[in-house]
C-alpha cells in the first residue's frame, strides 16, 4: 500500500482536475457526485483546461478526492472498475467537456484500454498460428520508434524477425536530433506507446535526451537489442518472383555486404530523417562551419560568434532561443512564419502531485491520457477543416479557424507591445494548420527581441564566403551558417533500391509521387509494408506513435491472413489502390494543409499532399483493424514437383 502523503490535498491541486473527476468514479461508483454539471469543465481554444473549473470548485473536489483515495488505499476496493457503458460515456464527455458523438464510442473505448486491453494490442486480436508465424521471417528496417514497436510486436506473435538501422543505436529522430533545445511537441503522457506508459516523465514536453532513454528503456525491457543489426543500410531489395522472398542487400559500416532473404519487409524509416538543404546559389562557398540541424555540430562552439539561421520551422523554433543568448549575433532568416499556438506549461516540469496521482491514483493515468488524446486529435480536427462556403479572407478557411486564428494572433500581439515592428512579420498571412503549428511559451519572441538577434524576412539569393545575401543586396556577416531547412520528406525510401515483381521499380512506379494503400502496401510489391508511409502524417492531430500502433497491428493481421491461408505473397489490388488515392487527394483539399495558398513539405513536387492523412484518426483506426483479404491479390504457394 502506498504511504499518503500528509498533503495529499495540496498534490491533487497539481493534477489535471477534469480527468481526477472521473478517475474517481470508478473508486467510489458515485458517477453523479463526481460528474456534477457545475463542475464539468469548459475549455477555451488552447487552454489547458486547469482554468476550466473555478478555483472554490477545484479546491472543494481536492478536498473530497482527498478523502476518497485515502480510504481507497486504506484498502477499500474500487467500487467500479469496469463502469457499464452508459458511465463510461459520461465520463469521456464531460473530461472532453462536450458531447462527443456516438460514433466515437467504440474507439475511445479502445484507446482508453481501462482493462489493459486494446486492439492496438495485435496479440488480443490477430493471434498467429504457431506453426506459420515461425514459417514466416521479417526483415524490418528502422530501430527508431516504429521498429521497435514492430520487434515488440513480432516479438510477442512468434514471427522470427531481425531489425537493420543504419545508426549505431537506438532512437531514430530521437538520437539523431541533438540540437540544443530539442524536445517532443506532443505532450509525453501521449507521445509514449500506448502499452509502455510513463508516470514519471519530468515535463509535459520532455527533451530529447529523455525520450531517447524511454526508447532505450522499452529496447532492453523487451531484450530487442540482439535482434538488431546496427550501422548497417539496407542498400537493395528485390522481390524473388520464383522463390517468393525478399533479397535484401545489407552494407555495414566497414564495407561488408550481404544478402539476407526475408518473407516480408517491414520498413521503419520515418518520413523526416534526410537533411534538405536549401537550393541557394553558392552555398558551398561559405568559409565557416555551416550545418543542418538534424546534424548538429556540437564542435562548433557557437559562443561570441555571429550565426545565420536559415528556416523557421520547428526545429529552429527550439534551437534559436537556446543559442540566441550565447552568440554575438544571430540573424534569423525567415521565409514565412510558423504558427505559435500558446501552451504556456511547454518547458514546465510535472508538478510532483501529478506524478504522484499518476501512479497512485487508479485510472487517472488513463482519464489524463484521454483527455489529452481527444483534445488534441479528434476535437480539435474542426478548427482546421476547410468550409467550402466560408467567404472569410484567405487566411482563413472556415468559421472555427477564422476564430482560432483571432486567439492565436491576440496571443502573439500581447508578447509584441514593445516591438510593433515584428507583428507584421511574425503573424502568418495562410490558415492556422497549413503547416505545422508550434507551441508557444514566449521564449521564440523573446529571442528575437533581443538586441543581438535579427529577423530577416527578406528572400535570401546567395551565400558568400563572408555570409548571406539578401534580395535587397545587404551581405549580413556570419561566422557559422545553420539550417534549419527541414528534411526531403516526399521522397520516401529515397536511400532505398526497391524492385518488386518482374524487377518493377517502385521509384520509377511512383514517378516521384509516392502513394501507397492505407500509407502501407503497394500493388506489384507483395509483403513490402512502410509504416509512415505515404499520407499517414498528421499536421495538428496528435500522435504519431498512435499511427505506428495502428500501422503494426495492420502488418501482424496480415502475417496472420499468410500464416492461415498459406499464401506465400499478397499484395493489394491495383483498383483498391487506385480508388483509395483518389479518395485521399480529395479529401486532402478539404483541410488547411491542402488549401491552395499553403506551400509546405506535405506537399510534393507535383503540389500533391503526399504527406498527411485527410482523416479523422478514428478512420485510420477502423481502416487497420485488420487487412480485408478482398483488397488483396493472395499468392498460393507454387506447386513442386
Ligand atoms: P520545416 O518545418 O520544414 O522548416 C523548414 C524551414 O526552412 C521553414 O521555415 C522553411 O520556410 C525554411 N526554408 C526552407 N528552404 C528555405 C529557403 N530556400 N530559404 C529560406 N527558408 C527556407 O523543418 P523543421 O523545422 O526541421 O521541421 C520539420 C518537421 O519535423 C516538423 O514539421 C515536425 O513535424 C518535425 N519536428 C518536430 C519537432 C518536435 O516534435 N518537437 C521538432 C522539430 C521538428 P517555409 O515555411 O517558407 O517553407
Amino acid at each position: 500500500m502506498a504511504d499518503v502523503p500528509a498533503n495529499l490535498e495540496a498534490l491533487l491541486r497539481e493534477c489535471h482536475v477534469p480527468a481526477l473527476l472521473p478517475a474517481l468514479v470508478h473508486m467510489t461508483g458515485d458517477a453523479d457526485f463526481w460528474l456534477r454539471p457545475e463542475w464539468r469543465p469548459v475549455y477555451e481554444p488552447l487552454t489547458k483546461g486547469d482554468t476550466a473549473i473555478p478555483d472554490d470548485a477545484q479546491a472543494e473536489i481536492c478536498r473530497l478526492a482527498a478523502v476518497a483515495i485515502r480510504e481507497h488505499l486504506a484498502g477499500k476496493p474500487l467500487a467500479m472498475p469496469n463502469p457499464p457503458i452508459d458511465v463510461l460515456r459520461r465520463q469521456m464527455d464531460f473530461v472532453a467537456g462536450e458531447s462527443i458523438p456516438e460514433q466515437y464510442t467504440d474507439f475511445l473505448v479502445d484507446e482508453l484500454a481501462l482493462k489493459g486491453e486494446s486492439t492496438k494490442d495485435p496479440k488480443a486480436t490477430h493471434h498467429l498460428p504457431r506453426e506459420g508465424a515461425r514459417k514466416l521471417k521479417v526483415l524490418v528496417v528502422g530501430a527508431g520508434m516504429s521498429g521497435i514497436l514492430t520487434g515488440i510486436r513480432l516479438a510477442e506473435a512468434g514471427v522470427p524477425f531481425e531489425i537493420v538501422d543504419k545508426n549505431p543505436d537506438v532512437g531514430g529522430t530521437w538520437f539523431e536530433n541533438t540540437y540544443p533545445g530539442c524536445r517532443v511537441d506532443n505532450s509525453n503522457h501521449m507521445y509514449s506507446y500506448s502499452f509502455e506508459p510513463s508516470h514519471d516523465w519530468p515535463q509535459h514536453y520532455s527533451p530529447q535526451p529523455v525520450l531517447l532513454k524511454y526508447f532505450r528503456g522499452v529496447v532492453d525491457k523487451y531484450d530487442l537489442r540482439r535482434k538488431i543489426r546496427f550501422e548497417t543500410m539496407v542498400e537493395t531489395l528485390a522481390w524473388d518472383d520464383a522463390r517468393s522472398v525478399w533479397r535484401a542487400t545489407l552494407k555495414s559500416r566497414d564495407g561488408r555486404s550481404e544478402v539476407v532473404e526475408a518473407n516480408a519487409v517491414v520498413t521503419a524509416v520515418g518520413q523526416l530523417n534526410r537533411p534538405r538543404f536549401p537550393d541557394i546559389e553558392g552555398r558551398e562557398t561559405f568559409a565557416g562551419p555551416s550545418f543542418h540541424s538534424a546534424e548538429w555540430r556540437h564542435d562548433v562552439d557557437l559562443k561570441g560568434k555571429r550565426v545565420a539561421v536559415i528556416g523557421t520551422g520547428a526545429s529552429a523554433y527550439q534551437f534559436v532561443p537556446e543559442i540566441a543568448p550565447d552568440v554575438a549575433h544571430l540573424t534569423v532568416f525567415q521565409r514565412n512564419p510558423p504558427w505559435g499556438l500558446p501552451v504556456a506549461h511547454y518547458h514546465e516540469d510535472v508538478p510532483p502531485g501529478m506524478k504522484w496521482t499518476l501512479e497512485h491514483v487508479p485510472f487517472y493515468d488513463k482519464w489524463y491520457r484521454f483527455w489529452l488524446f481527444w483534445s488534441t486529435t479528434e476535437g480539435f480536427l474542426p478548427n482546421v477543416k476547410a468550409d467550402p462556403t466560408w467567404n472569410g479572407p484567405p487566411s482563413t478557411i472556415g468559421p472555427e479557424n477564422a476564430e482560432l486564428r483571432e486567439t492565436a494572433v491576440a496571443a502573439l500581439e500581447a508578447q509584441l507591445t514593445d516591438r510593433p515592428d515584428l507583428v507584421d512579420k511574425v503573424i502568418p498571412s495562410y490558415p492556422i494548420g497549413g503547416k505545422r503549428a508550434v507551441l508557444d511559451n514566449g521564449v521564440w519572441l523573446a529571442a528575437l527581441k533581443r538586441p543581438n538577434v535579427s529577423l530577416v524576412t527578406d528572400k535570401v539569393v546567395r551565400i558568400t564566403p563572408m555570409g548571406v545575401v539578401t534580395a535587397d543586396g545587404t551581405e549580413h556577416a556570419a561566422d557559422v551558417l545553420i539550417y534549419g531547412t527541414g528534411f526531403q520528406a516526399s521522397n520516401f525510401l529515397s536511400f532505398l533500391k526497391v524492385k518488386g515483381r518482374g524487377g518493377r521499380d517502385l521509384h520509377e512506379s511512383w514517378g516521384g509521387d509516392a502513394r501507397a494503400y492505407l500509407g502501407l502496401t503497394h500493388p506489384g510489391f507483395p509483403n513490402l509494408f512502410t509504416i509512415y508511409g505515404p499520407n499517414t502524417n498528421i499536421v495538428v492531430n496528435g500522435s504519431i506513435i498512435f499511427f505506428s500502433e495502428c500501422a503494426v497491428r495492420y502488418i501482424v493481421g496480415a502475417l496472420k491472413l499468410l500464416a492461415e491461408t498459406g499464401a506465400v505473397a499478397m499484395e493489394p489490388k491495383q483498383a483498391v489502390y487506385d480508388d483509395f488515392n483518389r479518395r485521399v487527394d480529395e479529401a486532402n483539399a478539404g483541410w488547411a494543409w491542402g488549401s491552395p495558398n499553403v506551400s509546405s513539405w506535405y506537399k510534393n513536387q507535383f503540389g500533391r499532399v503526399s504527406q498527411n492523412w485527410p482523416y479523422g484518426l478514428i478512420d485510420y483506426w477502423r481502416a487497420t483493424l485488420a487487412p480485408n483479404p478482398d483488397d488483396f491479390a493472395l499468392e498460393r504457394a507454387k506447386e513442386t514437383a
